[in-house]
C-alpha cells in the first residue's frame, strides 16, 4: 500500500469515529512500513506526525525522535517485514524440530496449558531476559547450535516455544526491557534515569495481590536499570514496586576503591561507555548484602574474584536471593551478550555460550530450591533481536540500530509448572503480550498493559 493510500484510509477509518490506536493498528496489518512506524510516540499527536513526516517524505526523513530510535533511518524496503517475521519464525521451527523434535503446536491440536498442581497463591514466576539477542545463525541454526547446548538439548525441550516474538518498541535495552515490564512501549529516554510511564507488573502484582516489598525483585545489568522496578503512574509506583539489585552497583561499593582486579565486572554498557547515571532512590543498599543476601562484603568480593562477567555475577546474586528471600516474581536482565557492540565476534560467541550455560544454571536453581521446585514458570527471551546481515543498512551481528524486521523479530520460550512441554509455536506474539501472560498465571489484572495474555500460557 502506497503512503497516500494509507493516509486516505487513516482519514477515511477516523471518520468512522475508530481511535487512532485502532487505525494504526490497521494500517499496520496493511503496510509492513508502519510496522516501523508505530513505536514513535504512544500519543496521538507524535503518531500524525511520523505519518505526515513518512507521508510527505517518504524516503528521506530520519525518525523525528532521532534519540529514541537508536539511529533508525526510514528507506525503503524490498522484502515485506512481516514475511520477514514470518520466515524468521518458519526457519526457527524447522531449527526445533530437526533438532530437538519439537512438535508444532496449535489450538486444533489442544496446546493449551495442563493446571500445575498448585494454587495461583503458591506460583512464583522467574523472567529472565537478555540485554540484546543473539542471530540465529549462532543459535538455533545448524551451524550455530553447538554455542547453545544447554538451551537446545536441555530447556528446549521441556519448554514451550515461541518463534515469533516481534518487539515494536524502542530498541535501547533499558527502554525496552521497561516495556517488557510494563505491557506498553514506553517511550522514555533510553539513556535516562527515569522510571517507566505506566505500571509494572511488579506494582499490579504487589498492590492486587497485596504482596510485601520481599516478594518482587528485579536484578539488572546496568546501573541505568536502578528505576525499573517501579513506574511513577498516579496509585502506583515506588511503594509497590520491586526491589531493584544492581549487582555492579553493589561490587562497586563493596569494593569503595581499588577496582584493578574487577574491571571485567563493572562494565556498565557496550554502546556509551561514557553514561553512568548517579544512583540515587531505592537502589540497593550495600548494607542489605549482609542482612538479606546473607553474604558478608568479604565472601562477597572473595566469589566476585572468581567469575569472568557481569552475568556470572547477576546470577550469583540470583542465587542468594532465591535462597534467603523465595520472592515470587524473581525479574533477571543480563547483558553479557552485547559486548557484540565492540565488534569482536569471538567474545560475542563466547558470550552466547556464556548465557546458555547461566540460563541452566537458573532453571537448575529452580528444580533444587524447594521454594521453587514444581511451582514456578520460567520465561526466557531477549529484548529485542540484531540487525540483519542482509538487510542493505544493516551491519552484521554487532549492532540493532536499523529496526529492521530482524532486529525486531526474536522468540520466547517458557517452561516448568502448567507449561505444555516440547511444543514449538509460530504465530505471530507481541512483545507487550508478557505482562499481560503473567497477569493471567499470578491472577493480578494489569489493567493499563496493551498486549494480550498468551492463550497457551494462560
Ligand atoms: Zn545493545
Amino acid at each position: 500500500m502506497r503512503f497516500s493510500a494509507a493516509l486516505a484510509l487513516y482519514v477515511l477509518l477516523a471518520d468512522q469515529g475508530m481511535t487512532d490506536s485502532s487505525r494504526l493498528e490497521i494500517l499496520s496489518s496493511r503496510d509492513d512500513d508502519f510496522l516501523g512506524l508505530l513505536p514513535y510516540g504512544e500519543d496521538s499527536g507524535s503518531r500524525w506526525f511520523c505519518l505526515v513526516v513518512v507521508t510527505w517524505f517518504p524516503y528521506a526523513g530520519k525518525c523525528p525522535k532521532s534519540q529514541a530510535c537508536s539511529g533508525r533511518t526510514m528507506k525503503p524496503t524490498n522484502n515485506s517485514a512481516r514475511n520477514t517475521s514470518w520466515q524468521l519464525a518458519g526457519s526457527r521451527r524447522e531449527f526445533l524440530h530437526d533438532a530437538a523434535h519439537l512438535a508444532l503446536g496449535t489450538a486444533l491440536l489442544g496446546s493449551f496449558p495442563g493446571r500445575p498442581n498448585v494454587s495461583a497463591k503458591k506460583r512464583k514466576v522467574v523472567v529472565i531476559t537478555f540485554g540484546g539477542g543473539a542471530r540465529d545463525q549462532e543459535t538455533f541454526a545448524p551451524e550455530g547450535q553447538g554455542n547453545i547446548p544447554h538451551l537446545m538439548h536441555e530447556l528446549i525441550p521441556q519448554s514451550s516455544f515461541f518463534t515469533q516474538l516481534v518487539n515494536r518498541g524502542i530498541l535501547g535495552h533499558y527502554v525496552a526491557t521497561a516495556s517488557l515490564a510494563t505491557g506498553v512501549y514506553e517511550t522514555i529516554n533510553n539513556f535516562a534515569s527515569l522510571p517507566p510511564e505506566h505500571p509494572t507488573v511488579f506494582e499490579y502484582f504487589r498492590k492486587d495481590l497485596r504482596r510485601p516489598a520481599s516478594d518482587a525483585w528485579v536484578v539488572a545489568p546496568s546501573n541505568g536499570f536502578n528505576r525499573m522496578g517501579a513506574s511513577d503512574y498516579r496509585s502506583y509506583g515506588a511503594g509497590l514496586g520491586a526491589q531493584v539489585i544492581l549487582p555492579k552497583h553493589l561490587l562497586t561499593t563493596a569494593l569503595s576503591s581499588g577496582h584493578g582486579d574487577y574491571q571485567h565486572l563493572l562494565r556498565d554498557n557496550y554502546e556509551t561507555p561514557y553514561y553512568a547515571p548517579e544512583l540515587s532512590g531505592s537502589e540497593f543498599e550495600l548494607q542489605q548484602l549482609e542482612k538479606i543476601l546473607k553474604v558478608s562484603v568479604e565472601d562477597f568480593k572473595a566469589h566476585a574474584r572468581t567469575l569472568s562477567s557481569p552475568d556470572e555475577l547477576s546470577v550469583y546474586v540470583v542465587q542468594q536471593l532465591m535462597r534467603q528471600e523465595a520472592p515470587s516474581l524473581l525479574w533477571i536482565t543480563m547483558h553479557d551478550i552485547d559486548i557484540a557492540h565492540a565488534g569482536a565476534y569471538s567474545l560475542y560467541i563466547e558470550s552466547i555460550r556464556r548465557t546458555d550455560r547461566l540460563c541452566a544454571e537458573i532453571w537448575n536453581l529452580i528444580q533444587n530450591e524447594p521454594e521453587y521446585a514444581g511451582k514456578t514458570t520460567l520465561f526466557i527471551l531477549p529484548d529485542f533481536g540484531r540487525d540483519s546481515d542482509v538487510d542493505a543498512g544493516g551491519n552484521g551481528f554487532q549492532h540493532h540500530r536499523t529496526g529492521d524486521a530482524s532486529s525486531r523479530t526474536t522468540w520466547m520460550m517458557a517452561l516448568g509448572a502448567g507449561v505444555r512441554e516440547g511444543v514449538v509455536f509460530d504465530r505471530p506474539l507481541d512483545s507487550t503480550d508478557l505482562v499481560p501472560t503473567l497477569g493471567a498465571i499470578l491472577q493480578f489484572s494489569p489493567s493499563l498493559a496493551r498486549g494480550k495474555p498468551i492463550p497457551e500460557l494462560a
